[in-house]
């Protein structure tokens, strides 16, 4: 984005309590650092990160009624929720998200990517993404002599030492299931394969066995972990 536009970026993050907040916020650091020495000339565009605390934005009744009644067709992710309170809270009415298409059977992932820039309550969510997959993302940063800057995000949500990807975790195997495994050390991309069909399984059953008990105790003891 900061090489199409000439307006200033400003990043938000919202800081919660998750294993992957510190590494998250290294990779944002080492990648601003990076582009500061290689692309100086707009690397000034890139304002200074703001961070959110997750626990001092507000709940509103009608986002979250609406986001519950959504829930009962299709799965939406808190991280949707909170941006979607935030940009309430904040008056932001314009927030641009990156949300790849997905490639997997899971269509559900995709339903609530229809909702971005459309409907309440992420209408104000633009998603320049829409139409592309991880790999997509990858060629096109590639063939622009970018990867090298798109190879230091962070994605894993339990990172080992060193942040190096769990390859146990959603976002490791939907990594690796999209062709991208090369961004994990060998022993994450061996888990990743074993658990990608085991993942797809439970995330098109999703809702399907949602109030089994089966379903009840395998959610009780992963939550927070797909
Ligand atoms: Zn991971």
């Amino acid at each position: 984005m900061l090489f199409t536009t000439e307006d200033p970026i400003q990043p938000h993050y919202v800081i919660r309590h998750e294993e992957c907040t510190g590494n998250e916020i290294d990779a944002m650091n080492n990648i601003r650092r990076a582009l500061s020495r290689s692309y100086a000339e707009v690397s000034p565009n890139l304002l200074p990160t703001m961070y959110i605390n997750e626990d001092l934005i507000p709940s509103f009744k009608e986002i979250d009624e609406a986001i519950s009644e959504l829930r009962k067709t299709m799965r939406v992710h808190e991280q949707y929720q909170i941006l979607a309170n935030y940009c309430k809270a904040s008056d932001i009415s314009k927030v641009e998200i990156s949300y790849e298409r997905d490639l997997s059977a899971d269509q559900s992932k995709n339903a609530i990517a229809s909702y971005f820039g459309k409907e309440f309550p992420f209408q104000n969510f633009m998603n320049p993404l829409e139409e592309m997959t991880k790999m997509d993302c990858y060629l096109e940063a590639k063939d622009k002599g970018w990867d090298d800057l798109l190879n230091m995000t962070s994605f894993c949500r339990r990172p080992k030492r060193k942040g190096r990807p769990c390859g146990t975790c959603g976002p490791c195997c939907d990594t690796v299931s999209e062709g991208l495994g090369f961004r994990l050390p060998f022993t994450s991309r061996m888990k990743a394969r074993i658990l990608i069909p085991f993942r797809q399984y439970y995330r098109k059953n999703y809702l399907k066995h949602e109030n089994s008990m089966f379903f009840k105790v395998i959610r009780r003891r992963l939550e927070h972990k797909f």
